[in-house]
């Protein structure tokens, strides 16, 4: 192992154990093909399901422009030593994230959690029947997040998903996840079209 490796493992091993010790690896780190959304903010009043379903659908775009805002930064040498080992494998493994990204599609549920592969309700998941669709619940985001904080934390949730369709395990799609909450609050995103909501199911 070179210095440069072993470093990025300490780093890497360090942050880990930072959220497991902060509490946050429970919210946010599921094993068994799930998610959670990290550190919401609890809302004061409940969006109606059935909005959050198109605000989640809609929230879709930020993803790819988060995604595209990271591969930009791994190109340019710009991505922290912490996230860098993670976007290697996510922007020059063997697959192709952006072909993943045209073809897996969310499955945005109005009612009720998504489940992993234990079984355990989740607020997005991998484990599912559909082909090319990742579940994420929108009735969990409703009743968890607080309303103007939904489009960024599904955004980030549905980063965490397609982290695990690209083979990166539960604490890389963590790492990206946190990483797209703060990226989403920094970059200029587009206000939402959430009538635009294709027909994603
Ligand atoms: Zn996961």
């Amino acid at each position: 192992m070179s210095v440069v490796k072993f470093f990025a493992f300490i780093l890497l091993s360090l942050s880990a154990n930072t959220w497991a010790w902060s509490g946050m690896i429970r919210e946010g780190g599921v094993s068994g093909g799930g998610g959670n959304v990290i550190n919401p903010q609890m809302p004061t009043s409940t969006v109606d399901p059935e909005e959050a379903e198109h605000i989640v659908k809609a929230s879709a775009v930020y993803t790819q422009i988060f995604f595209a805002h990271a591969k930009a930064q791994f190109a340019n040498g710009e991505a922290s030593s912490e996230i860098l080992p993670v976007y290697k494998k996510l922007f020059s493994g063997p697959r192709d994230l952006d072909t993943v990204l045209q073809n897996v599609r969310p499955h945005v549920r109005e009612s009720g959690p998504c489940y992993d592969y234990n079984m355990q309700p989740v607020d997005a998941s991998v484990a599912g029947s559909l082909p090319n669709r990742f579940c994420v619940s929108a009735f969990a985001l409703s009743r968890k997040v607080q309303a103007d904080q939904i489009p960024v934390q599904a955004a980030a949730l549905m980063a965490h998903e397609y982290t695990e369709i690209m083979g990166l395990d539960e604490d890389e799609a963590v790492m990206i996840q946190k990483q797209a909450l703060q990226d989403l609050q920094i970059v200029n995103l587009p206000p939402l079209s959430v009538h635009d909501c294709g027909d994603s199911n």
